[in-house]
């Protein structure tokens, strides 16, 4: 990454609310970091930088690993660098990307690029998921072991594909022999030929729907073959209140984690009066049943995290009816506070447990990151809770704009984001004026 080059050095954070649920950490209080990692948590530190944090909230790194960066091929959408600056921006020290691009990334020379690049080009640490099958057809599987040498981190459908349960059988049994996790979008397109869901919203604004079925039948296929083959899975982007009742019952008998997304945990179907194509996306938003059993599983523990499926639309794409508008939405820059505003300040989900949700078990997911433990790494985001502040183009950070909460007001604003030690986002300009 960009500041490996640069010479080790010290910072002492000062007075900021640390919150790490996995540490046990929650109170006022300083911390210590040195060549790139936690070295020291507690009172009275002193060093030759420090940073003033106080009245700030200081949590773990998020962890996003959900996200098109659009390299290669849609660079006027997003590339590496504005996709990471933009995860940098929403408190994100770490992402992985997505394979959906332009070629698909499906071969091991396509792996190694993308590796090659992200060390140079992005501010957080980024992995890349490979395809699970070439070209994401549903047909080939890829050739997992050298993806997994190249430095492939997993492999993943997500963005076009879901194959057949028998492709999908045989590829989560490649994919253990490899050792990589599959990632999964579960959608059954048979199932999934409308553009919102299949509901009264749907009926009333007279658009073709795609029931729940379409997704909670993909994730019962995939969940059977996932305890049948033994293979890692994680499924994305629950957003069904049956799919979520699936995953827990699956738990105990498969090697399964699944995550959803800020959307779907704080939007509804009923955005689909407005006939606007900013609000397609998929799976769809669903009525507010489903959107309140999916945050009753991630309360509980059944959803282990959240993830954004940050997915960057140029605005030709998106200023569209409903039918031909691309789906999906932006996330990294507005999750936490969409998140903080709906459900925990409304008190339906505790700061700690969202904390646990974007940083500590997406961090462990991938293995490093989302802990301020001694010893981790120096992935941290500083947040303001009490700071408001609208959602409007000039304030996103992404090369697009196709945010689902253009226009809301939001509480609760990342001012700073740390990797490696070093800052990687400074909102304000001010806070990182480190005093000598
Ligand atoms: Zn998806
Ligand atoms: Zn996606």
């Amino acid at each position: 990454m960009m500041r490996e080059d640069s010479a080790p050095t010290e910072l002492v954070i000062r007075q900021a609310h640390i919150l790490d649920p996995g540490s046990g950490l929650d109170g006022v209080m300083d911390v210590r970091l040195s060549s790139g990692r936690i070295s020291e948590v507690g009172e009275g530190l002193h060093g030759p930088r420090e940073l003033d944090a106080e009245g700030l909230h200081l949590f773990p790194g998020f962890v996003d690993v959900h996200a098109h960066w659009r390299t290669p091929g849609r660079e006027d959408e997003e590339d590496i660098e504005s996709g990471s600056a933009a995860a940098a921006a929403g408190g994100f020290t770490g992402v992985v990307m997505m394979p959906n691009t332009d070629p698909v990334v499906d071969r091991p020379v396509m792996v190694s690029g993308l590796v090659r690049r992200v060390e140079r080009e992005s501010r957080v640490r980024a992995r890349v998921s490979a395809a699970l099958h070439v070209g994401l057809a549903g047909e080939r599987l890829t050739e997992m072991r050298l993806l997994k040498e190249a430095g492939a981190f997993c492999v993943s459908d997500d963005g076009l594909g879901t194959a057949s349960a028998g492709v999908l059988r045989n590829g989560m049994l490649y994919a253990h022999s490899a050792g990589l996790p599959v990632f999964l979008h579960c959608e059954d397109h048979t199932l999934a030929t409308g553009v919102v869901h299949d509901g009264v919203a749907a009926s009333l604004a007279g658009l073709p729907g795609s029931p729940a079925s379409a997704e909670d039948a993909a994730t019962a296929t995939a969940l059977i073959l996932a305890a049948e083959t033994g293979a890692k899975v994680h499924i994305t982007h629950v957003s069904t209140a049956l799919s979520a009742a699936l995953v827990g019952f699956f738990k105990e008998r498969a090697d399964v984690t699944a995550d959803t997304t800020p959307h779907h945990l704080t939007l509804t179907d009923d955005l689909v009066s407005t006939l606007e194509g900013l609000y397609r996306v998929n799976p769809p938003l669903r009525p507010d049943g489903d959107r309140g059993g999916v945050e009753a599983a991630l309360r509980e523990g059944i959803l282990d995290f959240v993830a954004t499926d940050h997915a960057p639309h140029a605005s030709e794409e998106k200023e569209l009816p409903m039918e031909e508008a691309a789906p999906g939405f932006l996330g990294h820059e507005t999750a936490f506070a969409a998140l903080y505003t709906d459900l925990v300040l409304t008190g339906r989900l505790s700061l700690t447990r969202l904390v646990e949700t974007m940083s500590c078990a997406p961090g462990e997911w991938v293995g490093e990151g989302g802990s301020l433990r001694i010893g981790a790494p120096a992935d941290l985001t500083l947040v303001d809770l009490s700071e408001e502040w609208t959602v409007g183009r000039e304030t996103l950070i992404s090369r697009s704009s196709n945010s689902p909460y253009l226009g809301r007001t939001l509480t609760g604003r990342v001012v700073g984001t740390i990797v490696g030690g070093e800052p990687v986002h400074d909102r304000t300009g001010a806070r990182f004026g480190v005093r000598a």
